[in-house]
Order: structure tokens, then C-alpha cells, then sequence
């Protein structure tokens, strides 16, 4: 997929821009002043492959809390920031990596001053963030009419309110900026993204905002950021869902392996089942799932259902299982390696035969 050519940021270790790969990143849903429980859920999250994290920072108590939180964590911490400038600076005196604030909303020119100084101290970025649903009043004014008119006024009210915001930086010099312009429907997001690239070469964070629960934010998700990308728009990914962190990461991985743009992490293959089957391939196949949901490994494995199409699809795949008339057949690297397997011991048999998952010697 060819990508808009942008320049590269750098968040903590991690660089964003066109000519690094896309990154994974998600938000911690703990209150940050509870540094336990937030540290615990971060090193959670870098384990699944969460490459990013953005707290929220509504006072100062949890502006004070970074310092702790940064002491024990591996991956860069963004400090999510809304109107005080105070805690935009006591977060970067913390350690912060990054922060999402917009310099409009943020009072004086003085107030933005220290800001974007205290940030250029450190190389920190700032994320202007756009949301179809808290655009400012000057520019959701021009927002009008249904259907179409109504996805370009949302899209180029958008785009506008980036461009102040960015314009406030620039003015200042400071050009390590990511941005992102989030609606909750699709075609505005993708929209905006085309008229803001035409203005800056800015990175962008990607994703659709308030997507919804696992399933209908999970494929809303998938859409949009595929749609996105399929267009080169997307230099790091954030999947929000009414779901648990682990989940956004889950299908941001998910979505940039089935465009075959990372390949972290296992790739179930199942069939739909159907008369055919002979073996509960949607116990199996979630249960594999399950168990290797915190694996980096990239590797396919195939659960099938019957002797017709199965056995074709486990050996394509690097492991897989055919079922036949309640027990099993494993593939690995397109051999059979066991037959006969009890449909009570197919899982752990195929789980013990993934050289990937083997401890090293
Ligand atoms: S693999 Fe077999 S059981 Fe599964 S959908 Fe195809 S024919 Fe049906």
C-alpha cells in the first residue's frame, strides 16, 4: 500500500511517519492517579503489542502520578491533555513522551508559549486532536445541511480547525506534530484526512472515534481504518472501543495484518462450519485464540472442520487441524503429523506441535 509521504516525529523511542512502519497504540481506561493500576494495565497492554500509551490527565493529581507511572514502564506515555496548560507542563516535568492538547484551547499566547517550549525541551510532540463531536464554534457554524453536504461541511470544518491549530505551532516553530481528525461515521473521517493532506505533510494518528462495542466497533474500525490506509493516510493506529484496552490492540493488530502491514501475532483461519463438520471448530477455534492471544509469534493456524475443504486450508497454513468424524488431524508446515487426535485433546496437541511458542533452550 503506498503511503502519503510525511515527515517523521519521534515519540519516546518510536517513530512516526511515513517511512517507519505503522504503530499500535491505545488508551488506558484506569484512573491515572491510581499509578498501580495504571502501571499494571499498561505493562499489560505492552505485552499484547501496544507500542503507544495515552493517559488521561484531568488534574493534577494524575499529572503528579506520571512520574511514577513512567518509572515502570517500557513503551512512550502520551499525557492527554484538555484546556490547562498547567498540566500539559507538569506532565512533560514528569516524563511525559507526548502530548495530546490542542494550542487553541489552551488560553493565551503565553500559556501556549510555555508549553510548546517546556515540549521543545524535551522533543516531545504535541497531538492536535479533531473530533466531528467538539469542533470549535467558529468553524461548527459552517456546519450544515443532510447526506452529502452535510459530510462535507463536517469534513471541511474539520480540516479547518486542524489548520489553526497547527498554523498556532508553526508560529512557533515547532513542527513535531502528529494530527487527528476523528468523526464517527467513516465517510467524514476519510473526508477530512484528503483535504488536511493536501495542507501539511504532519504524520497522522488514525481511527474512528466513539466506534462502539467489541463486534460493531471492531468491524466500524476495520472499515474505516482500512479505508484510510487503502488511501495512505495512517502513520500510528488507535482502535477505540467500549471494550477493554486489550481489545483495541487486539484488532489494530488485526486490521494492519489483514492488509498484510504487520505481522505480529497469530492469524486464526476456521471455517463457518456447516453439515459437514465433525468437530466443534467455534470452541476450537476460540479456545486457540484465547490461548495464544498474548503471542507476538506471526504464525497461521488453521482450524477446519471436515475432510472436504480441510484438509487443504491446515496444510496452506503453517499449523492446522482437519477434523474427521470426532477426532483430528494435524497439519504442521503443510504435513501430517498426527491422526487419530480425541477431539478432547486436539487443542493442546496442536498448541504443543507450534515451534513458536516453544520456550528457547
Ligand atoms: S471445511 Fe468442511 S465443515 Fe468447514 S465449512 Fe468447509 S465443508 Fe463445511
Amino acid at each position: 500500500m503506498k503511503r502519503r509521504k510525511t515527515r517523521t516525529i519521534h515519540l519516546g523511542g518510536v517513530p512516526i511517519g511515513s517511512g517507519h512502519r505503522i504503530s499500535v497504540q491505545s488508551m488506558t481506561k484506569t484512573d491515572t492517579r491510581d499509578a498501580v493500576a495504571t502501571i499494571n494495565q499498561v505493562k499489560h497492554l505492552e505485552g499484547m503489542g501496544c507500542e503507544i500509551i495515552r493517559v488521561a490527565v484531568p488534574d493534577l493529581e494524575a499529572a503528579e502520578a506520571l512520574k511514577i507511572i513512567k518509572k515502570h514502564i517500557a513503551i512512550p506515555l502520551v499525557a492527554d491533555i484538555h484546556f490547562n496548560y498547567r498540566l500539559a507542563l507538569k506532565a512533560i516535568e514528569n516524563g511525559a513522551d507526548g502530548l495530546r492538547i490542542n494550542p487553541g484551547n489552551i488560553g493565551s499566547r503565553a500559556n501556549v508559549e510555555k508549553v510548546v517550549k517546556a515540549a521543545a525541551d524535551v522533543n516531545a510532540p504535541i497531538r492536535i486532536g479533531v473530533n466531528s463531536g467538539s469542533i470549535e464554534k467558529e468553524y461548527k457554524n459552517a456546519i450544515k445541511g443532510e447526506g452529502k453536504e452535510l459530510v462535507e461541511t463536517t469534513a471541511r470544518a474539520m480540516a479547518r480547525s486542524a489548520l489553526k491549530h497547527i498554523g498556532i505551532l508553526e508560529k512557533l516553530k515547532f513542527h513535531q506534530i502528529k494530527v487527528s481528525l476523528k468523526a464517527t461515521d467513516v465517510q467524514t473521517t476519510l473526508l477530512a484526512h484528503e483535504l488536511l493532506a493536501k495542507e501539511c505533510d504532519y504524520p497522522f494518528h488514525i481511527g474512528i472515534t466513539e466506534a462502539g462495542t467489541l463486534l460493531t466497533g471492531a468491524v466500524k474500525s476495520a472499515v474505516g481504518i482500512s479505508m484510510l490506509l487503502s488511501k495512505g493516510y495512517g502513520d500510528t493506529v488507535r482502535v477505540s472501543l467500549s471494550a477493554p484496552p486489550e481489545r483495541e490492540v487486539m484488532v489494530a493488530h488485526s486490521i494492519l495484518r489483514s492488509l498484510g502491514l504487520r505481522e505480529r501475532g497469530p492469524e486464526i483461519i476456521s471455517c463457518p462450519t456447516c453439515g459437514r463438520c465433525t468437530i466443534d471448530v467455534e470452541e476450537i477455534a476460540t479456545e486457540v485464540e484465547r490461548r495464544l492471544s498474548g503471542s507476538s509469534a506471526p504464525v497461521s493456524i488453521a482450524v477446519m472442520g471436515c475432510v472436504v475443504n480441510g484438509p487443504g486450508e491446515a496444510s496452506r497454513a503453517d499449523y492446522g487441524v482437519a477434523g474427521g468424524r470426532g477426532k483430528g488431524v494435524i497439519f504442521r508446515h503443510g504435513k501430517v503429523v498426527r491422526k487419530d487426535v480425541d477431539e478432547s485433546k486436539i487443542i493442546d496437541e496442536l498448541i504443543s506441535e507450534i515451534d513458536e511458542l516453544k520456550e528457547p533452550h
